[in-house]
């Protein structure tokens, strides 16, 4: 996505987008330096891969209770730097490190029995984590928890739009694993390719496709194992059974959600025709008490933009569509007269046919659209994008809702709720199509982070002596 990151003297010139202050100057990485954490984490990567399976777990749930217990001060500090509004920095600070999410993970490293045998987990090695701005302190551990739970080490470049979040996040995963077991580095794609290119094992990456396309040409070169979590278009389907007021609500809050700025945000939302005025008219109301401003002030429902950049992308977009005859239903407050990169909550009422529709907006837009009510009709809008991440239908009739979600092409549909709140923490998270290759959640997600290697004995009674020591 469209960043604009300054990097001045060597060092991200980090803003407050709400305010258009600096409020931090980060040293970037040079290859040198690069090369120098790679190869720390190498040196430290055997000890910690020889460290029983229970014992890394039982360090991992340390950091994130020390993560926890520093939730209000990381909470501001994402607010201060990538701008979203504090009940949703909190939710953020307060919403993975928990210990159960830890339990899950042991239990997909765990060694799986045959009847003479073993399949035990080999960690890959060095693993490269490269995160995004728009979570900036659970995307960097999404990756991060499951790779060192795996016995690997990891080299953590965090985006280089929250470099104090970054950070933040590594200070604690150092503080308390042993020594080299993480290794940060700070910069922009340049500082990526450099770990990219590098002596890792694996990259794991959360961001935008063109990014993801990137990483996975210079990984060919040496096949280094990817999980590369992209962008979406996620599309909401509506039907006229639906319970509408929770449709509207739930089109207009994860439309909305991190001033849309969410890999699975809804991006375009098709309703029944014959109910269009009247969900057009919902949203209106709900999306206009979504006045937008500082993420520290209550009053605040959005935050800004992450950068100026991004906002001129969202407005060209919304510019774009109303050219080719879209209508502004309505929009939200902005405040007068400030430096932030705010940009209001809009209702737009879009053609079926509008640029809106293709690429991915992040921004805080619900855009309409009405379609004929058939499941075929349905299917085939939602699946028209080069994106699969997630996808929502609501329906009353839950048989309906089911048929069409098993015809979107996509990793998780939510049926008549938005799949990121609901979702348990077992659940995989998976881009199809170009949302994605690999992913990081769910036991299958988190056991790309090692390998499967099989033990097989001559007898069950060997395997009976052996299985401690494969542990
Ligand atoms: P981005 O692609 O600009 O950057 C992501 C990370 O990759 C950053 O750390 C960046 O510095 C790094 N990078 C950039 N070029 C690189 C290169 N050549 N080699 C290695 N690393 C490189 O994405 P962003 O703007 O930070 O994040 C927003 C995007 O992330 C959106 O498209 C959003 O949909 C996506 N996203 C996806 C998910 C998911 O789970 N699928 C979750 C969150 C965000």
């Amino acid at each position: 996505m469209v960043q604009g990151v300054v990097i001045e003297d060597g060092c991200i010139v980090d803003v407050n987008p709400s305010t258009g202050e600096t409020i931090a100057k980060v040293r970037v990485d040079t290859p040198e330096t690069v090369a120098a954490a790679i190869a720390a984490a190498h040196a430290a990567q055997p000890a910690w891969a020889a460290t029983p399976l229970a014992e890394r777990i039982a360090k991992l749930k340390a950091v994130c209770a020390v993560l926890l217990a520093d939730k209000d001060a990381m909470a501001a500090l994402i607010t201060q730097e990538m701008g979203k509004v504090h009940a949703e920095a909190v939710e953020e600070a307060d919403g993975l490190a928990k210990d159960d999410y830890m339990d899950l993970i042991a239990a997909a490293n765990a060694p799986q029995q045959l009847e003479n045998g073993l399949v035990v987990r080999e960690a890959h090695g060095v693993v490269g984590v490269c995160s995004p701005w728009n979570f900036p302190c659970d995307e960097p551990l999404l990756l991060s928890l499951p790779a060192l739970a795996a016995g690997n080490t990891v080299v953590l470049k965090p985006s280089e739009v929250v470099p104090l979040v970054g950070a933040k996040v590594a200070a604690a995963l150092m503080a308390g694993l042993p020594e080299g077991v993480v290794q940060l580095v700070q910069g922009d794609g340049v500082v990526g390719a450099a770990l990219v290119g590098g002596d890792v094992q694996m990259i794991g990456m959360t961001g935008s496709t063109a990014t993801g396309k990137k990483i996975m040409e210079a990984a060919s070169k040496d096949l280094k194992r990817l999980v590369l979590e992209l962008g979406g278009k996620d599309p909401m389907v509506v039907f006229a059974d639906a319970d509408l007021a929770k449709a509207a609500e739930d089109a207009v809050g994860n439309s909305l959600y991190n001033c849309g700025q969410v890999c699975c945000s809804v991006e375009r939302v098709y309703v029944e025709a014959s109910v269009l005025p009247a969900f057009e008219e919902a949203c209106a109301k709900l999306a206009t008490d979504f006045a937008a401003g500082d993420g520290m002030a209550e009053a605040s429902k959005i935050g800004p933009l992450v950068s100026s950049l991004q906002k001129e992308h969202v407005a060209a977009q919304v510019d774009a569509a109303v050219a080719a005859g879209a209508k502004i239903v309505a929009q939200g407050a902005v405040p007068g007269g400030s430096a932030g990169n705010f940009y209001p909550a809009t209702v737009l009422s879009t053609p079926l046919d509008s640029t809106i529709h293709k690429s991915e907006t992040f921004g805080p837009i619900v855009a309409l659209s009405s379609f004929d009510g058939s499941e075929g009709e349905a299917i085939k809008l939602a699946n028209d994008t080069e994106y699969g991440l997630a996808a929502y239908v609501y329906s009353q009739d839950l048989d309906k809702a089911t048929r069409v979600a098993m015809g979107i092409k996509a990793g998780q549909v939510g049926i008549n709720n938005w799949s990121l709140a609901c979702a348990p923490a077992s659940c995989p998270w998976i881009g199809q199509k170009s949302s994605g290759y690999g992913y990081h959640s769910g036991a299958d997600g988190w056991r790309q982070f090692s390998v499967p290697k099989s033990l097989i004995f001559s007898t069950k009674e060997d395997l009976g002596t052996q299985h401690k020591a494969a542990e």
